[in-house]
């Protein structure tokens, strides 16, 4: 059995890549990958047979037994929304599907459009039986799209599956989502860069020192259309149906746990700097680098002494 071995995985809508060391490694690596293939084939909003699709074909209709993967998930999805007073929303489906900005039919909708998609979102239609383990939409064209949490459900899997084949040292990558156990094999702290979100992607202008956390990013760089000069991103802001136009372009959050940190990550690029940093100091475990269309770059206090700013990254301020 090899000590290292590495795997790139295409699930998710991404590319998953996996570092592992151990005796173990080989093994570990292809359980998290037949582990993340059943998530995405439970929670997939494009696949008919996900339990997500069938909830949102169940809409206004009726209750729909899921897997205890989907119930957590979802509880979750709540309790974010909650605290981050909606910035974060997995029912922005007919809103993201309108603007069809990960597909090939981007376009930019009318107001008209927007507002009536607005009608069929809204975390608190939403109803869990936890008892039951059944989930239902309270409303006929409402919509679950988990694209914004997923994500860091399957790094926090992938975790407990490393660990599970005694693995003390293993990084995993899901598109953005990072997350790192133990050290490096030489016990130096993993370095995960953050990139430049004015440059193409892997050039980067600082780096997050880590040891067992989890480093997750929200961008405008990531999947938009541009028209008239003029970005349409991804992130949406549930509370207008516009991309988010908060006065930032990157978002980091470093936590222990990744389901988390993905969902904060979006809702802070929703809220804004003001706001953002409100809502990370108020939540247990978590620090944030917020980067500004300023080109300023804001540390939360707790990541000061991990964060490490490249200083030859042209035009780009630390604030301290
Ligand atoms: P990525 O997955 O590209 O790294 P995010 O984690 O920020 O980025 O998630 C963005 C995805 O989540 C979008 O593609 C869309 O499907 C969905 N989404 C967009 N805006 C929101 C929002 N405010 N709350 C929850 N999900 C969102
Ligand atoms: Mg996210």
């Amino acid at each position: 059995m090899k000590d290292f071995y590495e795997l790139e995985t295409i699930s998710m809508g991404t590319i998953i890549t996996q570092k592992i060391y151990g005796e173990n490694s080989q093994k570990a690596a292809l359980k998290v990958e037949e582990e993340i293939k059943k998530l995405e084939s439970l929670m997939s909003f494009f696949l008919e047979t996900s339990e997500i699709s069938k909830i949102n074909r169940n809409a206004g209709l009726n209750a729909v037994e899921v897997s205890a993967d989907v119930l957590y998930v979802l509880n979750r999805a709540k309790y974010f929304s909650e605290v981050s007073s909606g910035a974060f929303d997995i029912t922005i489906g007919p809103v993201a599907k309108l603007w069809g900005i990960f597909t090939d039919k981007a376009k930019i909708p009318s107001q008209e459009e927007i507002t009536s998609s607005l009608k069929f979102t809204g975390h608190r239609d939403i109803t869990i039986d936890n008892s039951l383990g059944s989930v239902k939409l309270e409303k006929v064209g409402e919509s679950i799209d988990l694209g914004a949490i997923a994500k860091g459900y399957a790094a926090d899997k992938a975790i407990e599956i490393y660990k599970q084949y005694n693995i003390d040292s293993a990084f995993v990558n899901l598109g953005g989502n990072v997350m790192v156990l133990g050290t490096k094999p030489d016990g130096s702290p993993w370095k995960i860069g953050i990139q430049n979100p004015l440059l193409r992607r892997d050039l980067c202008l600082g780096a997050v020192h880590a040891v067992n956390k989890t480093i997750v990013t929200s961008g405008d760089y990531v999947r938009y259309l541009q028209k008239n000069n003029k970005k349409y991103h991804h992130i949406l802001d549930p509370r207008t149906g516009y991309p988010s136009d908060s006065g930032l372009i990157s978002t980091t959050i470093v936590s222990e746990k990744s389901i988390g940190a993905d969902a904060i990550s979006t809702a802070i690029f929703v809220l804004g700097l003001e706001d953002g940093v409100k809502l990370v100091n108020s939540l247990k475990d978590m620090e944030a680098i917020f980067i500004t269309e300023d080109k300023e770059i804001h540390v939360t206090e707790g990541l000061k002494k991990d964060f490490h700013f490249f200083d030859e990254v042209e035009g780009f301020i630390y604030k301290i």
